[in-house]
Parts: C-alpha cells; structure tokens; sequence
C-alpha cells in the first residue's frame, strides 16, 4: 500500500530574505486561473503526464483552482530521475534567487528517492525565509503507479492539501501547524475522506466504491490502542492509522454537519479564527466533545451501522 508523504517545509534550502517585500502581490488563497505547470522526467510518457492532468482538472473544477502549483512526475528511472532533479533546482533558483542551489540538489527527500521508492507527496512552500511561495506535488510511478486505480484518487487527496493549505495565510510556521492539527488525523483524513468521496462520484466507478475503502480503512480500528485518540498519533510508523481513522473522523464529521461545512464553512473561516474557534462554529461542539463522541460511540458500533453514515 502506498504511504503518502507528508508536507515538507524546504527551509533547508533556503535562505532569509526581507519576507515583507512581496506581500502586496501576495495572492496566496485566492482562486486563480493559472493553471498548474508540468514537468516530467525523459522516460515518462505522455499518456502518464495527460493522465495526472486529467484529475488535477477534475479536483481543482470541484474544489476550485489554486496555486501557484507545479506537478513533478518521475519514472522509474535513477539516471532520468537525476536529471529532473537538476531542472527542479533550476525552476526552483528562476522563481527564487535567493535559494541555495547546492541545498536543493541536497535535498533528502529528491526525485531519485522517488524513482526508487515511488510515493506521491506534497510539499507546500510558504514560510518567512522564502520569496516564493507555492505548492509541489510529486507523482511517481509506483505505489502507486498510473494503471493502477489508486493514482487517481492520490491525485485528488495530493490536491485536497492544496486547497487546505491555500487556506492558511501565515508565512510563519507554528501558526500555519496550529490550523492544520500539526499530526494527520486531520489533515490527511480530510485529503483521504474528500478525495475517495469525489473519486467515488466520478462516472463508471462503482457504486460501492467508497463503502468497499472505507471498510477497508477500518481495520486500523485493531492497531488503535485502548484509550488512545487518534489526534495523538503522529506520521511515521503508526501514522497510517490516523490516516485511516482521520479519514472515518471526517466522514463522522460531515454526517454531524454537512459536506459544505466542512468543505466550504471551515476552510472559509480557519486563517481568520483559528483552527477550533472555525470547527465549533462549522462543527456545532468542540473538537474534543466531537474526538470523544467518535471513540467512545461511534467506533464501538458495528461495521454495517458505521458503514450508513458514508456520504452519497
Ligand atoms: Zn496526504
């Protein structure tokens, strides 16, 4: 099963700047016309490069079109991998002079990585030592790879953290961690539980397509620990539970309120009133009331009753 990776702040490779300078053209959030660039390595073929572009359109007409973003997608290739690599470092000094080349090559998590290991991810590039700022979304191809079905809604969740993160105004990295929910719970339920309900309502999918995954996505409900939230668990090792477990969260949430709220209400109001004033006034209780009434209820009930709240 694929892992996806979780943001990454590239501040490793950059370098101060006066991050004031360019906040009157600072159009973060705000919905754009500007469609997203893609840049492929050589041994990638075209229909894999029209594919992915095929569901950024279908995720960025439902949720909307932001960025700045940029597609990377990389083969299987080592050799094609490097060199894409360095077209990465040269995009990334035409749109920010400032960063340090050799930092970027450096960078841990490199197209190389992904020729070898596969993944999809994202990396959201906003904070205080940057003059660009902007989304990175890496596909690869394995784990999963084009054909097989998974990519698609990978695309979509990969684009749901756009759309959550171009919520988040702030440069400044603890108060864009403070209305995300900083572990997974959140933020990868809500990219998981979006992007398999959207998935799920595409034509020729089948119509027990979101029950089937979420089913599936109950049995991280045995490796879930007497008492334990699944708001404590953090990426990683046991990360995969609290994707799993966020996504059925969200779905709770959305059955609680409505899809808009949660779609539209939240993500409206986050950036001006923080992350737990915009869920009590979307959500109607707090997040810990809501966290508590999931694990003590909800969970406990059996499969077939849980299964009823799932959105059509
Ligand atoms: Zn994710």
């Amino acid at each position: 099963m694929y892992k996806v990776i979780p943001l990454v702040f590239l501040t490793a490779c950059l370098i101060p700047i006066n991050s004031q300078s360019n906040d009157k053209t600072d159009d973060w959030g705000k919905l754009s016309r500007k469609k997203a660039e893609f840049y492929a390595a050589s041994d990638v073929p075209k229909s894999h490069v029209e594919l992915t572009k095929r569901w950024y359109e279908v995720a960025s007409r439902e949720w909307g079109n932001y960025g700045p973003l940029e597609f990377w997608i990389v083969g299987s290739d080592v050799e094609a991998a490097k060199q894409l690599d360095d077209q990465y470092c040269r995009i990334r000094k035409q749109k920010d002079p400032s960063i340090d080349a050799k930092g970027c090559k450096n960078r841990s998590h490199n197209f190389e990585r992904y020729a070898k290991e596969g993944n999809a991810g994202l990396n959201t590039q906003r904070n205080e030592h940057s003059g660009w700022s902007g989304f990175i979304v890496t596909m690869a191809s394995k784990n999963p790879g084009p054909h097989e079905e998974d990519y698609k809604s990978v695309t979509l969740h990969e684009y749901f953290h756009v759309y959550q993160h171009a919520h988040i105004f702030s440069k400044n990295r603890e108060e864009r961690d403070s209305r995300t929910g900083k572990n997974p719970w959140w933020i990868e339920g809500g990219a998981e539980y979006m992007a398999q309900l959207l998935y799920s309502r595409q034509p020729g999918v089948p119509a027990d397509y979101l029950e089937v995954k979420m089913a599936q996505k109950l049995r991280s409900l045995e490796q879930l620990q007497e008492g334990e939230s699944i708001r404590d668990i953090q990426y990683g090792r046991r990360g995969s539970i609290a994707y799993d477990l966020g996504a059925w969260f969200v779905a709770f949430v959305i059955d609680k309120s409505s899809e808009d709220a949660f779609r539209i209400g939240f993500f409206q109001e986050l950036d001006r009133l923080g992350f737990e004033a915009s869920f009590e006034r979307n959500f109607g209780s707090t997040s810990e009331q809501m966290l508590k009434e999931f694990h003590e209820n909800f969970l406990q009930q059996p499969k077939a009753e849980m299964l009823k709240i799932l959105a059509k």
